[in-house]
């Protein structure tokens, strides 16, 4: 039995799957199951954040294995605590709280659940709780029921109502949308300074600066999902740093890069008053309010911490920020009729493509032919909507291994006009 045969036979077809069998990694490094070695710069969608297999990672997970995997969240977890403090101390630097899930999409439950607890003890007018978390179009927060309602793609809900209430997705990057959009029961705003899954979308900083002004006119929770764009991919600690660096949110969702490939997830809460009596917003969320069993596990912390202070001591934010500009210069200099932009900061960037220059067999998309064409001469990246693909490379990734893929990228592109 081959292995697509065993994946039809007993995997439920929720993925469309590449045929690719990754079987071994190394850094930016990627074999197949035929031998063949590719530059990998999907890096599981950004989770892979010091490449496969960092020695350093490596290293954590297997000494943390070896000494204590497990304990209930029941227990003290002196892993836990310390990951915390880096996060808070060194890469959110604004006084506030962390809970650890398994996921992105958890991580914003959590802050789907903290904005309820808020809306109770700031109430409407008339005393009724609020309840409503404007998010945005095109959006991409996760595929529990509570972060698919938040989502604002209409393909990624098809079939699943009813969703939970209490949700409302504006147009992204649009003011005046926003400032006639607040209603007595709108709580909180949940966004991505940069959209990932939705096709690398950034917000402008008029835009971020707006949000965060209504969110202090109407007294709402202002929330920052940096699931994909956190933790130094985008060229700084956090995304919205690098779009409006003066804003400090009241809560923030990560996942994917922070852990480096073990399944850990997080969101922050800050320590600001929310009443008179001086209630925090990190305190809303109290003992027995939520919990997760696996969540921040020895294991998961051990290596997120390796992750996260790697990430810190090396400075790669810097080097993202340095390959982005290294990157944007060449792709100008080919001057490509195909490429119509390179969008997004850092190493989360999006090379748009002109539908009309590339053929598109039925049911391809164009960034799924040119996705298909790089994979064949050995690049690997993951698409963004129908006419974009990502360039998600580890935040180590050198020069010389930019230069590699870009020129691949060149090779294929030039294909097109
Ligand atoms: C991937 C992603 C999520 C969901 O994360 P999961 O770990 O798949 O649940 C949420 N928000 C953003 C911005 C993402 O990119």
């Amino acid at each position: 039995m081959t292995t697509s045969e065993r994946y039809a036979q007993h995997v439920l077809p929720t993925y469309g799957r590449f045929s690719l069998v990754p079987v071994r990694g190394a850094g930016v490094r990627l074999w197949d199951d035929a031998g063949k070695c590719y530059l990998d710069f999907c890096m599981g969608i950004a989770v892979c954040s010091l490449g496969h297999c960092h020695p350093k990672l490596v290293a954590a997970v297997r000494h943390q294995a070896g000494e204590l995997m497990h304990v209930s969240n029941l227990y003290q977890n002196p892993l836990q605590a310390e990951l915390a403090q880096e996060i808070n101390e060194h890469h959110v630097r604004i006084p506030g709280k962390v809970f650890f899930s398994n996921s992105g999409a958890e991580a914003n439950d959590g802050l789907i659940k903290a904005a309820r607890r808020f809306g109770l003890k700031r109430p409407q007018p008339d005393g009724s709780q609020r309840f409503e978390v404007i998010t945005f179009l095109q959006s991409f927060h996760g595929r529990t029921l509570g972060a698919l309602a938040a989502t604002g793609q209409a393909k990624i809900q098809e079939g699943f109502d009813p969703l939970l209430p209490g949700f409302r997705h504006l147009p992204f990057n649009n003011i005046e949308a926003l400032e006639n959009s607040i209603r007595p029961e709108t709580v909180a705003i949940l966004l991505e300074p940069i959209q990932g899954e939705g096709g690398v979308n950034c917000a402008t900083p008029e835009f971020l600066r707006a949000v965060a002004e209504v969110c202090r006119k109407h007294d709402l929770l202002l929330f920052f999902d940096e699931v994909q764009a956190g933790f130094g991919r985008c060229g700084d600690a956090m995304s919205w740093r690098r779009i409006a660096e003066e804003i400090e949110p009241d809560g923030i969702s990560w996942a994917k890069g922070m852990g480096g490939g073990v399944p850990i997830g997080s969101f922050w809460l800050s320590d600001r008053a929310v009443s008179d009596d001086g209630t925090t917003l990190s305190s809303l969320l109290g003992v027995g309010s939520h919990g997760s069993t696996y969540g921040g596990n020895p294991l998961v912390c051990a290596a997120s911490l390796a992750v996260l202070i790697e990430i810190r001591e090396r400075d790669l934010a810097a080097n993202s920020l340095r390959q982005e500009s290294r990157i944007r210069e060449t792709v100008r200099l080919w001057n490509l009729p195909v490429i119509t932009e390179v969008r997004g900061q850092g190493l989360l960037l999006g090379i748009a493509l002109n539908p009309e220059l590339i053929p598109t067999p039925e049911g391809k998309t164009p960034a799924l032919v040119v996705v298909n064409q790089l994979m064949e001469r050995g690049l690997i990246v993951p698409p963004a909507g129908p006419n974009t693909f990502r360039l998600l490379p580890p935040l180590n990734v050198t020069d010389a291994e930019i230069d590699e893929a870009l020129e691949t990228i060149h090779a294929v592109l030039c294909e097109f006009h």
